[in-house]
Order: C-alpha cells, then structure tokens, then sequence
C-alpha cells in the first residue's frame, strides 16, 4: 500500500521527441526518467499527459510560410510559440521514453489533438477548454498535485498554475523537470508559479 493518498503525480510530455534525439529536445530531457521512475513508486494515482498533434498542427512552424520554429504568432488565443514539428499522433517520437516506467498510471492526458489549438496545461488547452482533469482528481479527493516532467517552463509550469488556480496545494520538484528556457522563459515561469503558491522541491 502506497502512502500518498489524496495526492496525485502529474507526469508530463516524457516523450522521445522531447530528449536526447528527438524533434524538440529539451536539454538533457531524458534525465528526468530516472527520478521520476522512482517518485512515482510513492504514489497511488498517477496521471501522464501526452503532446499528440495531427501532422497539420498549427503550433507547427511548418505550417506558416515564412515562419520559423520558437517565433511567436497571433493566434485566436493569445500568442502562440511556433514549433518544430513534434509527437506526431502514432509517430515514433510521441512514444514515451522507453525507460519511462510507470506501469501504474491511471489515466494519459493527450494534448494538443485539435489541429487549431495547442495544450501545455494537462488541464486546460490553450483556448481555454477544459480537459476534465480538474473535476477527475475532485471525484478523487485529491487535494495535492505534484508536478515533474518536459518541459519545466512550458507544459510543467502550465500545468501547475492552473491546478493551483483551481484550489489544488502544487508541488514542483526541480530535479526531475528540464526546461526548455526560450528567452528568459524558465525565470518567468518560476515567477508566476512563486506568485501561486506553488512550492519548489526535489526527489533528492
Ligand atoms: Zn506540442
């Protein structure tokens, strides 16, 4: 029996197009799968997420001629980072790492499945739409949310912002997160996760 109840372990975008290799790789991304693989052994509920676009995404670069990949754009939404192509829907790259193992996760968040609009959070895209996450840990009792993953000041950070607007205690934990850091990004998401409440931590 696993201590941990009423808390659940976010594990975010741990995907090969996001480590050593991949379409997006995120600075020594891969180095999260160790600790992770062992925090997640401490938890009773944990959920994956998953970055899942159709080939035509449209956070994709490739997309916009003229446009080049971690260019911002207008979108309907606010302002949108444009990508490399990355975890295409059934494509190598949107596997999760191989030496992920979390054989007990209870549910995969996929994001980013709707052409037109992008996902970081696990609980809202980037229009506002709600995933159902939110209500899911509720039905659950669960009052704690720790956050690890790719990449710290994007999907991690999103992530842990709304689960800590949405009443939830957050919990961060540095060394099993890697940040992507596009134009002073990882101090900017510290800021905003500081200004939330949401606690700085480590697997140790
Ligand atoms: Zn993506």
């Amino acid at each position: 029996m696993r201590e941990n109840s009423g808390r659940v372990l976010i594990v975010t975008d741990v995907q090969r197009d996001f480590c050593e290799g991949g379409a997006l790789a995120v600075p020594r991304g891969e180095e999260v799968v160790r600790p992770i693989n062992r925090l997640a052994q401490n938890y009773d509920l944990v959920v994956l997420t998953q970055d899942w676009h159709p080939a035509n995404h449209q956070s994709f670069a490739s997309q916009h001629p003229g446009r080049q990949p971690f260019e911002e754009m207008d979108f309907p939404y606010g302002l949108q980072t444009l990508w490399p192509d990355h975890c295409v829907q059934g494509s190598p790259g949107a596997d999760f790492h191989p030496d992920l193992s979390v054989p007990h996760a209870a549910l995969i968040i996929r994001k980013g499945f709707r052409a037109a609009v992008d996902s970081y959070s696990a609980f809202a895209e980037a229009d506002g739409s709600v995933t159902g996450l939110g209500a899911y840990l509720r039905d659950r009792d669960v009052r704690h949310v720790d956050c690890v993953g790719l990449a710290t000041d994007f999907c991690v950070a999103w992530s842990a912002e709304d689960a800590a607007r949405q009443g939830f205690r957050v919990r961060v934990f540095q060394d099993a997160c890697r940040a992507i850091d596009l134009n002073g990004s990882l101090e900017a998401a510290w800021a905003r996760l500081s200004a939330r409440g949401v606690a700085l931590t480590q697997v140790g």
